[in-house]
């Protein structure tokens, strides 16, 4: 991955970051991630992870546009 992107919309530099979900409580948040397969939602509305193959996401921005483009890499 290159270290920091172009936007592909326009050719601006992105930033690094990544998004977040927030947590009920309103001063913290959870980094969102990816996952294999389409989600199935259990009864309580989340979907359910066990067992699956997770990764953390780090997202670009575009500071110009406004674009994002996110990765999932394994850390080492
Ligand atoms: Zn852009």
């Amino acid at each position: 991955m290159n270290a920091q992107p172009k936007c592909p919309k326009c050719g601006k530099k992105m930033e690094e970051g990544c998004t977040l979900g927030r947590a009920e409580f309103p001063a913290y948040a959870y980094v969102t991630v990816w996952t294999s397969g389409v989600p199935k939602r259990g009864k309580n509305g989340l979907v359910d992870i066990d067992g699956k193959n997770v990764i953390e996401t780090r997202t670009f921005r575009c500071s110009w546009c406004g674009y994002l483009e996110s990765y999932a890499i394994k850390p080492n």
